[in-house]
């Protein structure tokens, strides 16, 4: 058994960017025991006035799409140009599975091995909104650990770009040249919300199809309704194999970033996020709190079969447990 680290060793680690005392800060974060959520806020709250700092990219795309060999390209650019880089997932497949589609071992295995990049798999066993909030205290703590730029992976196939979307400052999507079926693959919503849209594996005979495919986002993107922030979302084409666009996505990114910082929508930005935040944990806390309650526990069954067996309204059901867990 690993001695317990004092809440002052986990603070003095963090922020000097120990590893090892980061990814035991992490793993604090995502106990599920008392004693561990208590000191997992307290060692927050004390590193909180230095985070915020980081750049904070959300990258999605369907499985295949690429994003494990284009972060691997990306971070090592990033790596070589000096900044510290953390990658973390957000995986909806390990709540229901224990296999994941984004969190085995051996993807981005050359970035790994940077000393300046750290990756962090996706928090497994428990909920998509529980990964949705260790996701985001996780990130804090490598900000604190002063990592400059944050990158946050999920699966475009969900509810969890949503999510992922609530907690960065850029959204990158990632899509395949496909045979005419370009638009198909990926849900209108997850468009809307991306910032940039990189076409992948732009190489070995690709190129046409990668241009057209450009076009065709391009064409896709106009009908969508202008952003507020004054950015209109760009279509880029890179090869990660080959390194290839890989600069003009961090340049984009950069160029996001600037426009927004002047113009006030960043920080904007940034608090509703903070207040949604606030909101999602106390939804979330209530529904734990709901459902651990004894007699709720205790009603829940016989109340379901009634309201299979159709005997009763659902929400007479739900207006009923609510009664009992509010006496
Ligand atoms: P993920 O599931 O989205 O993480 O996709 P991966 O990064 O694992 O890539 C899926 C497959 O596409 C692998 O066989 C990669 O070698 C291949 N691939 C990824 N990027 C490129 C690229 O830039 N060019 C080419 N030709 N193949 C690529």
């Amino acid at each position: 058994m690993k001695r317990r680290l004092t809440k002052e060793e986990y603070i003095a680690g963090v922020l000097n960017g120990n590893r090892v005392i980061l990814s035991r800060a992490i793993t604090l974060i995502e106990s599920q025991l008392d004693e561990d959520k208590q000191l997992a806020r307290e060692v927050l709250e004390a590193v909180l006035p230095h985070t915020g700092n980081s750049v904070r990219i959300g990258i999605t795309g369907v499985p295949g799409v690429g994003k494990s060999t284009f972060i691997e390209s990306f971070g090592k650019f990033l790596t070589n140009q000096g900044k510290k880089i953390a990658v973390l997932a957000v995986d909806p497949s390990s709540q229901i599975s224990k296999g994941s589609i984004l969190g085995d071992k051996t993807r981005m295995e050359e970035l790994s091995r940077e000393p300046r990049a750290y990756i962090r798999p996706s928090p497994a066993g428990i909920s998509l909104g529980g990964v949705t909030h260790k996701t985001r205290e996780t990130m804090l703590l490598c900000e604190a650990a002063g990592f400059e730029v944050i990158i946050i992976e999920t699966v475009g196939v969900g509810q969890s770009e949503t999510f992922v979307h609530g907690m960065v400052d850029f959204f990158l999507l990632l899509m395949l040249a496909g045979a005419g079926d370009e638009l198909q693959g990926i849900k209108k919503g997850i468009m809307e919300m991306a910032d940039l849209i990189a076409i992948t594996k732009t190489d070995s005979g690709n190129e046409l199809q990668a241009r057209q495919a450009k076009i065709a986002y391009e064409n896709a993107l106009h009908l969508f309704p202008t952003n507020s922030s004054g950015w209109y979302p760009q279509v880029l084409t890179c090869s990660a194999l080959q390194n290839k666009g890989i600069d003009d996505i961090w340049q984009s990114i950069v160029r996001h970033r600037e426009l927004l910082q002047n113009n006030g929508h960043f920080i904007s930005n940034r608090q509703q996020q903070n207040l949604a935040w606030m909101h999602d944990f106390i939804k979330q806390t209530l529904e734990e709190r709901f459902y651990q309650n004894t007699q709720v526990a205790n009603q829940l069954p016989l109340i379901e079969q009634d309201v299979v067996a159709g005997q009763k309204l659902p929400i007479k059901a739900a207006l009923e447990l609510l009664a009992v867990f509010e006496k």
